[in-house]
């Protein structure tokens, strides 16, 4: 799981990348909003966990961008401010989950992973009618349980159609 730290604390932005580390995650770590834009426009991640107060650009910015170019990156948002205003516009504007800072460990890695989860399900929907079967993540499909090999028409034409 490629993970986006967006943190400018320097102590939290650390520990926090070594623990997703030894947890076997891969964890970019960047330190403001503007820094946080370029690297999601550029690169993709598995889940971004987001600081609301950054410098250059504050996080809420960071995630309605994101989301207004179609994006939909899971975020979590980490937030010092426990004020149920921030946590309504957090995920008013996105976010898929929140935490408010200081938060366990476990509680993050068991919200990643539960993430994870939720989009590994969306990614797997297979369409399947009568003994045809379409698998829009591997691109596969089988009829009766033979593979059917179909070009890229084809294929966008019978997703359309299942
Ligand atoms: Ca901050």
């Amino acid at each position: 799981m490629r993970v986006l730290l967006v943190e400018d604390d320097t102590m939290i932005g650390e520990s926090l990348r070594e623990a997703l580390r030894r947890h076997g995650m891969a964890a970019d770590w960047v330190r403001d909003g503007r820094a946080a834009d370029a690297v999601l426009t550029s690169e993709r991640f598995d889940a971004v966990l987001l600081d609301l107060g950054l410098p250059q650009r504050d996080g809420l910015e960071v995630l309605a961008a994101l989301r207004a170019r179609g994006d939909a990156t899971p975020v979590i948002v980490l937030t010092a401010r426990d004020a149920l205003g921030d946590k309504v516009r957090g995920l008013d504007t996105g976010a898929d989950d929140y935490l408010v800072k200081p938060f366990e460990l476990d509680e993050l890695l068991a919200r990643l992973r539960a993430l994870e989860r939720r989009s590994a399900g969306r990614a797997r929907t297979v369409l399947e009618v009568g003994d045809l079967r379409l698998d829009p993540a591997t691109r596969e499909v089988s009829r009766g349980g033979r593979p059917v090999l179909l070009s890229a028409r084809e294929f966008a034409l019978l997703q359309v159609l299942l």
